[in-house]
């Protein structure tokens, strides 16, 4: 993925980003009209396609989000102890972007051995 965050996160992300090139498009094609006049209305028309077709993707990206997030697996973040939510085997926590997985070949440290960590920590800065 492109982003250091959570897949539902960057599916939203994904889905406001295109949301705001489609409206950019639809405003600087209409745009176009009051700058170029009759020649304008071709890229007016452009705009205004290419905008609808990236706000439709958007919400069909918002709508496969939130079909996804129904199946996500909703888990108590280890690192931060926070309710979070993964999609597939591997994800990173919503909030603080630790990568999670549910893999146990894939994982570097289980959950028991991060709280122990966690707890001598404590102990060796007390
Ligand atoms: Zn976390």
């Amino acid at each position: 993925m492109f982003f250091k965050s959570s897949k539902i996160n960057e599916f939203r992300l994904w889905g406001l980003l295109l949301t705001m090139l489609g409206m950019g498009l639809m405003v600087l094609g209409t745009a176009g009209i009051v700058f170029w006049g009759q020649s304008g209305k071709v890229v007016a028309a452009i705009g205004l396609v290419i905008g609808l077709i990236a706000m439709l993707a958007s919400l069909a990206i918002y709508f496969w989000a939130g079909m996804l997030s129904t199946s996500a697996v909703q888990l108590e973040c280890p690192e931060c102890h926070k309710l979070t939510k993964m999609l597939g085997k591997t994800d990173r926590c919503m909030f603080c972007k630790t990568i999670l997985t549910l893999d146990p070949t894939e994982a570097t440290i289980t959950a028991d051995q991060l709280e122990q960590q966690q707890s001598a920590d404590v102990t060796s800065q007390g």
